[in-house]
């Protein structure tokens, strides 16, 4: 009866989840979305305690839940909206360890039912012999009973699969979050890609050993804990290379392959502790991350295999360093001049924008615009900002009106007959270099083609690259013009001005 309820909140479950990913599609059922996983996450949680055992293992949840969700509650206060993608990165390391450490546990529990060696002391008794056999013989019926030779097979290779994707996810995860939260001085953890020599052979070599690892492994009488543990520090390293590799511009790719990874690690985690909602959670993340990246390689213009194979094709890119000219340099309120002068207008925001917190600022200057008879509308590059999506979030909480805010594909012809564009806080996602230099780092990428406008004004507050680390000529052509300052403070004052 327990047994079936439980079963049957595992179904609500997982179909509040898919639920939830169908309503996250589109902003405006995003508010459904979380909802519904919301309530699914709740379900699945009550369902986990219905299935606990003894009165020590109730105690030890709860006291992990209050921990896990006060440092959760305490974590998601404070954190700024930039800092997401580095949190997001922060969890998925989480889901890694704890597939890594679900496959060593039940390697350890597949040990301790394993039939033990019987030892008849010398001196025993006819009958004493038969009573320690027959206690050996009911043991071992237990575990053939507990296990069969095929399930038993099975479950190994999910403990070393679990622990290798796990670990994987794990050291990338960390890597990941290095390089987008910056702080980091080491060498490895900078946003440009670790270029080892012969980098590759070093990611297939760490493939190749642990398939021998994992043969090792099945074909032992006893499975051997060293098998477990080399793999294991391979795949960190593996891990720690592999997202090392990918430079900054590829950056986005990676926090979705991570999702996808760390999906497959609670998929895997499923498959050891026989936990169907673990498996079909596990998978939706799992296969809603790969797609996910492969939509943004797409829409990056990259090989999704180059990208998840660690920056496979960057050798020919080089950050060139080069003299690029004069820029101009126009004021607030001679800005404001330009905008009242113009009938069309575009912003393109980037990452400068949330790091700013202009978006209030940029709503009201929008406001003001539109009331003047100008039409703005905005330019959202697919990986602007940090994380998918993260100017639309942005602008929605300023309540700009859905309908003006364009994706890239829907906008990218208009800039030409556009009076003036307003680049705010963004810099790799309108870098011409992308289309014009084949060696440049980003190149191939589509960006946004602002340079066709009359007017490209660029707010920042110096001339420094943008996360790609690459120069941007947009800077020094003819008809832009920079506007330095904190972004906020500069439309702010442009406001004033109008
Ligand atoms: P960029 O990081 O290329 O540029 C942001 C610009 O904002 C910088 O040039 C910076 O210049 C400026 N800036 C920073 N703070 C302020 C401020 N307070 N006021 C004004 N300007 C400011 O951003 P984009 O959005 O154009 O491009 C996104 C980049 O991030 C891409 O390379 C993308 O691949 C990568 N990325 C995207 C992710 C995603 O999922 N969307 C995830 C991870 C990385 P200055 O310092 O001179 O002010």
């Amino acid at each position: 009866m327990v047994f079936g309820l439980i079963h049957m909140a595992y179904i609500l479950a997982a179909l509040l989840f898919i639920l939830a990913l169908a309503g996250l599609s589109k902003q405006e059922t995003a508010k459904l979305g979380a909802l519904s996983g919301i309530i699914g996450m709740a379900i699945a949680l009550v369902a986990t305690f219905g299935q606990v055992e003894s009165s020590i293992g109730f105690i030890l949840i709860i006291v992990a839940m209050v921990v896990g969700g006060a440092i959760g509650v305490y974590v998601a206060k404070r954190v700024a909206m930039t800092q997401m993608p580095e949190l997001i990165a922060c969890l998925h390391s989480f889901v890694g360890l704890a597939a890594v450490l679900v496959g060593f546990n039940s390697f350890f529990e597949l040990g301790a039912v394993a039939p033990e060696t019987v030892t008849i002391p010398v001196d025993a008794t006819a009958a004493e012999v038969a009573a320690i056999l027959a206690t050996a013989q009911s043991a071992a019926g237990q575990v053939a009973h507990a296990m069969s030779v095929s399930e038993l097979n099975t479950h190994l290779v999910e403990i070393f699969l679990g622990i290798f994707i796990g670990a994987v996810t794990f050291t990338g995860s960390i890597v990941a979050y290095g390089k987008l939260n910056g702080t980091f001085k080491l060498r490895v953890f900078k946003s440009a890609p670790l270029m080892l020599p012969g980098g590759h052979w070093l990611n297939l070599a760490a493939l190749v050993i642990s398939l021998f690892l994992l043969i090792w492994f099945m074909a032992a009488d006893n499975p051997p804990l060293t098998a477990l543990v080399i793999m294991t520090l391979i795949a960190f390293a593996f891990g720690v290379h592999l997202v090392a590799a990918i430079g900054g511009a590829d950056m986005p790719v990676v926090i979705s392959m991570l999702n996808s990874y760390s999906g497959w690690a609670a998929a895997a985690s499923g498959f050891m502790l026989s936990n169907d909602l673990l498996i079909v959670t596990g998978a939706l993340v799992g296969s809603s991350g790969a797609i996910l990246s492969y939509i943004m390689c797409k829409a990056m213009n990259r090989s999704f295999i180059s990208v998840i194979a660690g920056g496979f094709g960057n050798e020919g890119a080089a950050v060139e360093d080069e003299e690029m000219g004069e820029y101009r340099e126009l004021q607030a309120a001679e800005v404001a001049d330009l905008l009242k002068n113009s009938s069309s207008v575009i912003i393109a925001p980037g990452y400068g924008m949330a790091v700013a917190q202009a978006q209030n600022a940029v709503a009201q200057l929008t406001e003001k615009l539109k009331a003047r008879g100008v039409e703005v509308r905005f330019a959202i590059h697919p990986v602007a900002g940090r994380l998918p999506g993260h100017m639309n979030v942005l602008l929605a909480e300023a309540k700009v009106p859905y309908d003006i805010v364009l994706e890239m594909d829907e906008i990218n012809d208009d800039f030409e007959n556009t009076d003036t564009v307003l680049v705010i806080g963004a810099n790799d996602t309108v870098n011409p270099a992308a289309l014009e230099n084949p060696n440049s780092p980003i190149a191939g990428m589509p960006v946004l083609e602002v340079w066709k406008a009359r007017n490209v004004v660029v707010f920042k507050r110096s001339m420094n690259a943008g996360y790609a680390g690459v120069q941007n000529p947009l800077f020094f052509k003819e008809n832009t013009s920079m506007c330095f300052g904190d972004a906020k403070d500069t439309v702010e004052k442009i406001v004033a001005n109008i």
